[in-house]
């Protein structure tokens, strides 16, 4: 027996849930797979870590009624403070200065994902969890997909099938799909300090010589540290006694916000810069970190998986307003052309930032320094940066 459906999504992380929520009231049955039960997924510690969700983000998931929940535990970011670890230069964005009320918000993964699970139960959506995807395969008219849930195996199959699975995509292994992957030879190590100061809604971004050490606002005194580390390092700072923890936290990142004292567990992640050599195939298409998985340095990976969302609910919307089908190869390739320039810009954008400023060496370090005051004193540049920090620097879809 094979379960019909007109689009499958193969997992229900954020990007994978926020799709499944974007199709309810279009005319499909549509059905999300996913490995891990919700109440595993809430306990799991990669939860802690704290996203910066742009402005445009934080649009769309108001559109998909994840953010009329989840917006009350966001924080939201009205200035953001580059600078330069050991060096003079240093550059600030501010929303007031965009004339906005904030450039982005901070919000824990966790209660993204409690408030993003909470609306998809409330769809038509057939939610298939816990289950794991083990094969794919395409034929002429539609694509299989074979599952295990509970021990019990069964295929099923769709009109289009969307890979949101995850950087370590079955679906993009199913259907070798190349994918260019690049070891930054970085950790994140991510924690929650709180700060003698307030940070008056400010991000801070700081580089030092081990890597980036970003600080996004998460209360008045408190912020979410996510500190990049060479792995040798990131292995010794995970095992340090707290004093010593914090000690060398505050070494690194000085005194902008007064005494840090940690206030949760550490928790790492190993980073990786992937992409999928295409995002389409024979009735496939692949979104979120199946397809693109960035750096966190500029927090941007979650935005990008959003704005895959957003243009391909916008595209289906089109299509089944038209009754044309939904994994036809033109149209899947048609989608995948129209997030090319946003993914190009940013990945290359966020890899630049993480070359340059994981630098140490004198001379680029001082014209990285110049190059913040410069960018400090031009108006024009910083209003430039500070769209990209709101998710603006490419076309909003109609859909939001
Ligand atoms: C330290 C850190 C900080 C970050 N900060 C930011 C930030 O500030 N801003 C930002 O925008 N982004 C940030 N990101 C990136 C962001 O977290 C990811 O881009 C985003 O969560 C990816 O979501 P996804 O749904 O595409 O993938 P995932 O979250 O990986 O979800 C994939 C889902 O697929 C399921 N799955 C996998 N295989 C199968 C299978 N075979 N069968 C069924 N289900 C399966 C998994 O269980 C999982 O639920 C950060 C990342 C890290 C590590």
């Amino acid at each position: 027996m094979t379960d019909e459906y007109d689009l499958i999504i193969v997992g229900g992380g954020l990007v994978g849930s926020s799709l499944a929520i974007a199709l309810d009231g279009l005319p499909l049955r549509v059905a999300l797979i996913e490995a891990v039960g919700d109440q595993a997924r809430i306990a799991s510690s990669a939860g802690d870590r704290a996203l910066a969700v742009s402005w445009g983000s934080a649009q769309i998931l108001d559109q998909l009624r994840i953010w009329r929940g989840a917006g009350s535990s966001a924080v939201p970011i009205k200035h953001i403070h580059v600078s330069d670890r050991g060096f003079f230069g240093k550059t600030r964005l501010s929303a007031q200065h965009e004339g906005v009320e904030a450039l982005g918000y901070v919000i824990s993964a966790r209660d993204l994902e409690k408030e993003t699970c909470r609306v998809l139960a409330q769809t038509s959506v057939d939610k298939i969890c816990p289950a794991d995807v083990i094969s794919v395969t395409t034929g002429h008219e539609n694509v299989h997909v074979s599952i295990k849930e509970g021990g019990v195996s069964k295929v099923m199959s769709a009109r289009l099938l969307v890979g949101a699975d995850g950087s370590d995509s079955v679906v993009r292994r199913c259907l070798e799909i190349a994918q260019h992957r690049k070891d930054y030879g970085q950790v994140a190590v991510v924690c929650e300090v709180e700060t003698s100061r307030p940070n008056c809604s400010t991000a801070y971004e700081r580089f030092t010589a081990t890597g980036p050490l970003a600080m996004l606002p998460t209360g008045k005194r408190k912020s979410a540290v996510v500190w990049t580390l060479t792995p040798d390092d990131a292995e010794e700072k995970m095992v340090l006694p707290e004093a010593a923890f914090r000690e060398a936290l505050q070494n690194a990142f000085g005194y902008w916000l007064g005494q840090l004292k940690l206030v949760s567990r550490r928790v790492s992640f190993p980073l990786q810069r992937i992409r999928a050599v295409k995002m389409a195939a024979e009735h496939v298409v692949l979104i979120g970190n199946a397809s693109h998985q960035v750096h966190p340095i500029g927090g941007q990976g979650l935005n990008l998986g959003l704005r895959d969302v957003a243009v391909l609910a916008e595209m289906l919307l089109h299509q089944t307003g038209f009754a044309l089908d939904i994994g036809e190869k033109t149209f899947l390739d048609k989608f995948a052309k129209s997030r090319k320039a946003d993914l190009d810009e940013v990945m290359g954008f966020t890899d630049t930032m993480v070359r340059i400023f994981s630098n140490t060496h004198a001379p680029l370090s001082l014209s990285r320094s110049l190059g913040l005051t410069a960018l400090d004193l031009w108006g024009g540049a910083r209003s430039v940066l500070a769209r990209r920090a709101m998710g603006l620097k490419t076309r909003l879809p109609r859909f939001v």
